[in-house]
């Protein structure tokens, strides 16, 4: 079916959402990496970026917060840009664990399987994949590039947040080394686990999340750039990776009720990609016991839901002015 939406209609959602969860106390912010305990929780901002580059947004937009493992679907991206759709498959997996991020459960489980670069030990995989390999410099300046080049300005290094958790991921570490007794990490440990450990640490904002987003959506056209980051073919690799994993071991309750694919962290940033249409951001740092922020899960499905938007609904969605 065709579905027309206007942009004013997105604005109201947009703004209703912000409205109606604004005072919303739930949840609490991430006290495991020391540093997000301390961000103001009452920060809250909703961006929408429409495939033609046009943002809707209300809050915090502007903040730059901690991406976590948002950053997780931005370096899967570059391990596509460089090595493309079948070795991401076959050197760390498409598939959802059932399990929280950080399992080291889950690797034991999955056949020494690291099963997708969206979680902790495919997300490690998938740095010790940046080429070029054994170069840390040269590796951190692709992840960044790549960052940059998908959101349409740069992320900053939040040197706190870095040291945070540099001090803190005994359990990373421990992945790390256990994806190297299985042969499934790729470059040495320590130096993949660093840069795991600071693209967690890099400073974005909702609004550069949503360009993200609706570079995805684009088909790997960044919406504000004109520039064609990766190849249209990966679009549906990414966004499937983000439907079957982005909301940790909520990602099927998410999808049932949202209608979107969307990657959270334990920042409080949500990015969501509707193909076709838009990116959508929102960020709050408190969140659930899953690691899902509490009021930007709730924003992004009241805007899908207000809109009648779903990646499910076979509507083909024109936005008019
Ligand atoms: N840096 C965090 C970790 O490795 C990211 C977790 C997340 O956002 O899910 O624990």
């Amino acid at each position: 079916m065709k579905k027309e939406i206007s942009i004013t209609q997105i604005e109201q959602a947009v703004h209703e959402a912000h409205d109606l969860y604004r005072d919303n106390h739930d949840g609490k912010n991430a006290d495991y990496i020391p540093y997000l305990a301390g961000v103001d929780s009452q920060l809250f901002g909703i961006s929408v970026c429409l495939t033609d580059g046009h943002i809707i947004e209300v809050g915090d937009t502007q903040y730059r917060f901690g991406i976590e493992s948002v950053s997780k679907v931005h370096t899967a991206i570059l391990v596509l840009r460089q090595y493309g759709a079948d070795k991401l498959l076959s050197m760390i997996g498409a598939d959802a664990t059932g399990l929280p991020f950080n399992s080291i459960v889950a690797i034991l489980l999955e056949n020494d399987h690291p099963s997708t670069p969206l979680v902790n030990a495919g997300a490690i995989a998938a740095c010790s994949m940046v080429q070029p390999t054994g170069n840390a410099i040269a590796k951190w300046k692709a992840i960044v590039d790549n960052i940059t080049l998908l959101s349409g300005s740069a992320p900053v290094l939040i040197d706190e947040l870095y040291k945070s958790e540099s001090e803190t991921n005994f359990n990373n570490r421990s992945i790390a080394w256990l994806l190297k007794n299985y042969n499934r990490i790729y470059d040495d440990p320590d130096l993949s686990l660093d840069l795991y450990t600071r693209q967690c640490s890099l400073g974005i904002t909702a609004e550069q999340l949503s360009v993200c987003g609706a570079t995805i959506a684009n088909k790997g056209v960044n919406p504000k750039t004109g520039q064609q980051v990766f190849d249209a073919s990966l679009a549906p690799k990414i966004t499937s990776l983000i439907s079957t994993v982005g909301f940790y071991e909520r990602t099927g309750d998410w999808l049932y009720t949202s209608g979107i694919p969307a990657k959270s962290g334990v920042g409080g940033g949500i990015l969501g990609v509707l193909p076709g249409v838009m990116g959508i951001s929102a960020f709050a740092p408190p969140i659930d016991e899953a690691g899902n922020s509490v009021k930007a899960q709730l924003a992004v499905r009241y805007i899908m839901n207000k809109l009648g938007l779903s990646v499910f609904s076979g509507d083909s969605v024109t936005i008019t002015v």
